[in-house]
């Protein structure tokens, strides 16, 4: 490693991967600084007894024409170094046993909607137009003026300050509408009543007009794709390298610790923890909470029923109560359960005559058990609720492994195991990524827009263009 870079990137998640790769396109010498043995953060991909699971993710958004990932990889030229299978339905909803196929085009949601609550066109076509103008104007809004900007006017500034349920409120009363619009709550990790109208919105937006996507072979394709364009444009990846502090001098960032040694750098991008970047930095702790994490369990199934590639079981229509309790009960009687069949849309993912399927549950770092004494309990309680969605699932059960708040927190740095930074309630607060020391940007989950991999890709081309403008060399296009 040499000791002197132009810019020093903390963290190999995708946030910390685009803006890396992004930066040595442009001709910048980078090093990416990664704590881990592999890159990827949560964007990982882990093989057991010959079945391949994702660590983390069910579907990624921003893979249409217009969706930042797509651009974003577009702008790398490597659009075609990653293979996507859009799913088809998007989900599938189980309420107690009544499924319903969500797709993923506008159209298509309405047409379903309407037939669920004919008495309710005007409510669901008005709700969809209103979210619709919402996502429009989003998308032409950077991230830190749509959610902290005081004066912003328009429908942004009308819902800026509501909760998801007060818009659902204007303009649709049917439980089971109200329930299809919010199935992807637990994406943001809050309740109708908490998660914010914006960042809800923008979410669901995303994913039903530009569709959710399966990365072919797992979501390591995706990361190593974004490695493959650092490393080809003459940039680092340093793995197994904690940054222990950041190096500041005169008020300016200007390198990093780590073992060993120091690293200097003209710019340095934190792409990982906020709260370990605060103390790094000595700048003030945010205020906010972090945001929800989750108890994981993979199977290996033989002789398994047919699972879809992605659906969410629910003990009723009313969402919000799915949120209860979660600190003490990931299978209570309240409790929902995302299925992801890895193997459906990559067959090469489980071994032949078998399948790869994660079980994903909310759930509180702080439980009402230490995670590492419940772990296999839970996971027959999860199991059990799983038989509801897919009754005959437990029975081909071959292998399973768990993963708790505690695991991801290991695995990543994530305080509290955050699925998504902080939490996106209605002030959405978080770092920005201009932090206050110059020569020092932010970008991940923690920063703008928020969670997601499309989201944090965004956020890492943010952070680089600033980077790069802090550097003074080349101006972006
Ligand atoms: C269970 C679960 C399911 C999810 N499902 C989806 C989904 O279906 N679709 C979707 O789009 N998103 C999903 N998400 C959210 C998404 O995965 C994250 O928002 C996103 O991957 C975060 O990326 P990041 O780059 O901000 O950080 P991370 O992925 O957290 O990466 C940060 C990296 O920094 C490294 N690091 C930390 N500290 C240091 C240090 N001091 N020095 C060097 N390196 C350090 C870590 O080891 C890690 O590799 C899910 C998340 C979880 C947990």
């Amino acid at each position: 490693m040499k000791r002197l870079y132009d810019i020093a990137v903390i963290g190999a998640g995708i946030g910390g991967l685009t803006a890396g790769a992004i930066l040595a396109k442009k001709g910048y010498s980078v090093a990416v600084l990664e704590a881990g043995r592999a890159p990827g953060g949560y964007c990982t991909t882990f093989r057991r007894q010959g079945f391949t699971f994702d660590s983390c993710l069910d579907a990624v958004s921003g893979w249409g024409e217009d969706g930042w990932l797509r651009r974003i990889f577009r702008k790398l030229g490597i659009e075609k170094n990653v293979e996507m299978a859009r799913l088809d339905p998007l989900r599938v909803d189980n309420f107690a046993g009544d499924k319903v196929n969500v797709p993923g085009t506008i159209p298509e949601l309405i047409n379903l909607l309407y037939g669920i609550a004919p008495g309710e066109k005007d409510g669901i076509l008005n709700l969809l137009d209103t979210m619709e103008e919402i996502y429009r104007a989003a998308m032409s809004t950077p991230p830190e003026v749509l959610y902290a900007y005081p004066g912003i006017k328009g429908v942004i500034g009308k819902y800026r300050e509501k909760t998801y349920k007060e818009l659902l409120d204007e303009f649709i009363t049917s439980p089971k509408v109200r329930a299809v619009m919010c199935d992807r709550c637990a994406f943001l990790g809050l309740p109708p009543s908490k998660v914010s109208a914006l960042a809800m919105t923008i979410m669901f937006m995303t994913y039903s007009s530009g569709g959710g996507y399966r990365i072919n072979g797992g979501a390591c394709n995706l990361t190593n794709a974004l490695v493959k364009a650092l490393l080809e444009n003459g940039g680092e990846l340093h793995l197994n390298t904690p940054v222990s502090d950041i190096m500041i001098e005169d008020g300016k960032a200007c390198g990093v610790f780590v073992a060993g040694g120091t690293i200097r750098a003209g710019a340095v991008i934190y792409a990982a923890d906020a709260e370990a970047m605060f103390r790094m930095s000595g700048t003030e702790p945010g205020r906010n909470r972090p945001s929800i994490s989750f108890y994981m369990v993979y199977l290996g199934l033989k002789g398994a029923p047919e699972i879809p590639d992605s659906m969410g079981y629910y003990p009723g229509y009313d969402i919000e109560s799915t949120f209860a309790d979660v600190a003490r009960d990931v299978a209570g009687p309240f409790a929902s359960l995302e299925i992801i069949n890895y193997s459906r849309l990559s067959p090469a993912m489980a071994p032949d005559g078998h399948v790869s399927v994660m079980l994903m549950s909310k759930a509180e770092y702080s439980y009402s058990r230490p995670w590492n004494e419940c772990r296999d309990y839970e996971a027959e309680k999860l199991l059990s609720l799983a038989e509801k969605a897919i009754p005959g699932i437990t029975e081909s059960v071959v292998f399973r492994e768990t993963a708790t708040p505690l695991t991801l927190e290991k695995y990543t740095g994530n305080l509290r195991g955050a699925a998504f930074g902080w939490e996106q309630n209605v002030s959405n607060e978080r770092v920005s990524p201009r932090t206050r020391l110059s020569g020092l940007f932010f970008a991940g989950h923690w920063t703008y827009p928020g969670g997601g991999i499309e989201s944090v890709a965004a956020s890492g081309l943010a952070a680089a263009e600033s980077a790069a403008a802090a550097i003074n060399k080349e101006a972006f296009n």
